[in-house]
């Protein structure tokens, strides 16, 4: 920490999420990263989402409804975006304090140019003991042939695509833009030929508009490799309009999928995983359910997300995000952080965080201002 004295951010008013205040001021007091840092609920801080970019060029029903996400909507202006730079300096600052998984989103993170050098960049982060960080991505695949080789040749070693299901009316109908199911299909196989493999494909399931493609999905990739993973349809954000009545919970998702396969429970890879697994008998493959709705995992969760613009958020479910940009660059009553001050930041904001929102999830919450998921990346 260095003698000068920071004085404390004005809140900032963050329109599309109601207020975001700065709950660091860069003075706090400085004790150097240990490589381990707890929250109020003993949870160390593990991973870190990034999203670089706001825009997507999906207009996925159940995240950007084009009723909100249309002409009029003001997305992130370039200079109100973290650079490569930025994003690399916070991100080896979060790896001090223990990160050792980092995560590329968006929106959707291929629309940010140049994203291979970013993934570069962060290639070359080592955690304490010297290992490299595992840098992931995930992306709606519109893109991915293009970009896989160059994305692989850059560092990066594990992808997600998302995909919503294998029907092509069903597919264009969610994604909202017509996007044919065989161009994702085809960015899968080149990702895979890239070195990519195996490839995890997520799949939101919502009631009465795919979840008849749950067998057809788990069919079609068994025996590739890829993990499919169907996820419950959540309540983040607001402009989706979630209903209760929408998720088809993940418990009657492994019961279809048990009269179609004969299929056994996988132990966890890791604590905190968030996927429960499932492995075909014969050895096929594996798949996954993700239970957010129906089966909070708060007591594990030791992710912290980034978003395009610098907040800082410790939960999906949150309304509000710390200013880490005005820390980055400095403003008119303060310089700019140093790196100790910003450690000092990071660790403070972390070990005051007790958020736990799918655990009380239910009218106590319904009132919250959420972030959009688009903003805060999935
Ligand atoms: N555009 C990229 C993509 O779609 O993969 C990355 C960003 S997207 C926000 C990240 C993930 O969030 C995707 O797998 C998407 O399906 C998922 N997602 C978005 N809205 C969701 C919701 N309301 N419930 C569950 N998952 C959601
Ligand atoms: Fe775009 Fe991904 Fe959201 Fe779909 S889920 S609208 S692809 S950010
Ligand atoms: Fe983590 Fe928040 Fe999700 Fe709970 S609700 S698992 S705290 S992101």
């Amino acid at each position: 920490m260095t003698g000068r004295a920071f004085i404390p951010l004005i809140p900032l008013l963050n329109t599309r999420v109601a207020s975001s205040r700065a709950y660091a001021t860069g003075n706090e007091p400085h004790t150097p990263p240990t490589g381990h840092v707890a929250d109020k609920l003993g949870r160390p801080l593990r991973d870190l989402r990034i999203s670089v970019t706001d825009r997507c060029n999906f207009r996925c029903t159940y995240c950007m409804p084009k009723e909100v996400f249309d002409s009029g909507y003001r997305f992130l202006r370039h200079a109100d975006l973290l650079s490569f730079e930025e994003i690399a300096r916070l991100a080896r600052i979060f790896v001090s304090h223990g990160v050792e998984k980092i995560r590329l989103t968006g929106g959707e993170p291929l629309l940010r140019k140049d994203l291979h050098k970013l993934i570069a960049m962060l290639a070359s982060v080592k955690t304490r003991d010297g290992t490299d960080v595992d840098i992931a991505l995930t992306t709606n695949g519109s893109v991915l042939a293009r970009k896989a080789q160059q994305l692989a040749e850059a560092g990066l070693k594990r992808i997600t695509v998302s995909l919503d299901g294998l029907d092509d009316a069903i597919f264009r109908r969610m994604n909202d833009v017509d996007f044919p199911v065989r161009d994702v299909l085809n960015g899968i196989d080149v990702a895979a030929a890239a070195g990519l493999a195996p490839i995890k494909i997520n799949m939101v399931v919502k009631r009465g508009v795919n979840e008849h493609e749950v067998v057809a999905m788990a069919r079609h990739f068994r025996g590739t490799g890829h993990i499919v993973r169907f996820i419950e349809y959540m309540d983040v954000g607001t402009s989706n309009r979630w209903r209760m009545d929408e998720v088809v919970p993940s418990a009657e998702i492994v019961q279809l999928l048990a009269h179609h396969f004969d299929l056994d429970p996988v132990e966890p890879n890791y604590s905190g995983e968030v996927a429960e697994r499932w492995r075909h008998r014969d050895g096929s493959g594996e798949i996954g359910v993700i239970s957010s709705v129906s089966h909070a995992f708060c007591r594990a969760c030791t992710r912290a997300r980034l978003s395009t613009e610098g907040k800082l958020y410790l939960c999906l479910f949150a309304g509000l995000g710390h200013d880490l940009r005005t820390l980055l660059r400095g403003s008119e009553l303060q310089p700019a952080a140093t790196d100790s001050q910003l450690e000092a930041a990071i660790g403070h904001i972390w070990r005051a965080r007790d958020d736990r929102y799918s655990e009380l999830r239910g009218p106590l919450t319904a009132p919250m201002p959420k972030v959009e998921m688009s903003y805060i990346g999935g």
